[in-house]
């Protein structure tokens, strides 16, 4: 391919981790393509969330992400890279065409915290590994969730989340505590 200006990101994806998602919910099965994010790293011509040679602040990655998702112009594919916490707590998260929020094969370094947010797309975290904790109490997923192959260090916490719309958690992992509930319910 020929090299255009403040080119786009050329990560490819890829991931260590296949798990397809259960046939009961409707959410991608195919990989994602290429990264819709310019460019912002060195040679390699790497997006932040995909950068190899800097690292950028979890608060940078936080709100470009945000940023990203309410945008016409990019779809909302971060599959396959590199964030810090996730601070989402509280927020509306909508796309602008109703495309998914894909975050799958993702190695967060930390949480992400849905604390009472409202997911009105499809959330992709399949293949995702985090460091930290799920965190979702008090949620509303009003579309299909993928947590196939997901792994949680930290714990999983929705007690009084929704899910409208189901949700594939075949392979989920979770090394710690589950709540679901006021109690937990895998040790
Ligand atoms: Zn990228």
């Amino acid at each position: 391919m020929a090299h255009t200006t403040a080119s786009a990101c050329s990560y490819r994806y890829q991931t260590l981790s296949h798990t397809q998602p259960a046939d009961t919910v409707d959410v991608p099965r195919t990989d994602p393509d290429g990264c819709p994010h310019p460019a912002a790293d060195g040679e390699d011509d790497r997006c932040l969330f995909h950068a190899t040679e800097r690292e950028f602040p979890p608060a940078a990655l936080t709100e470009s992400f945000i940023d990203s998702v309410k945008s016409p112009e990019r779809d909302a594919t971060f599959a396959g890279g590199r964030l810090g916490d996730l601070d989402l707590s509280n927020r509306v998260l909508d796309t602008s065409d109703g495309e998914p929020i894909d975050l799958r094969g993702v190695t967060i370094d930390g949480s992400i915290d849905l604390t009472g947010a409202i997911v009105n797309v499809p959330l992709l975290l399949g293949n995702a590994a985090l460091t930290g904790a799920l965190e979702g109490e008090r949620s509303t997923f009003e579309a299909p969730v993928d947590l196939a192959g997901t792994s949680v260090e930290k714990g999983v916490y929705l007690h009084n989340a929704t899910f409208e719309s189901g949700i594939a958690a075949n392979g989920f992992e979770v090394a710690s505590l589950m709540r679901v509930r006021s109690r937990p319910l895998v040790r």
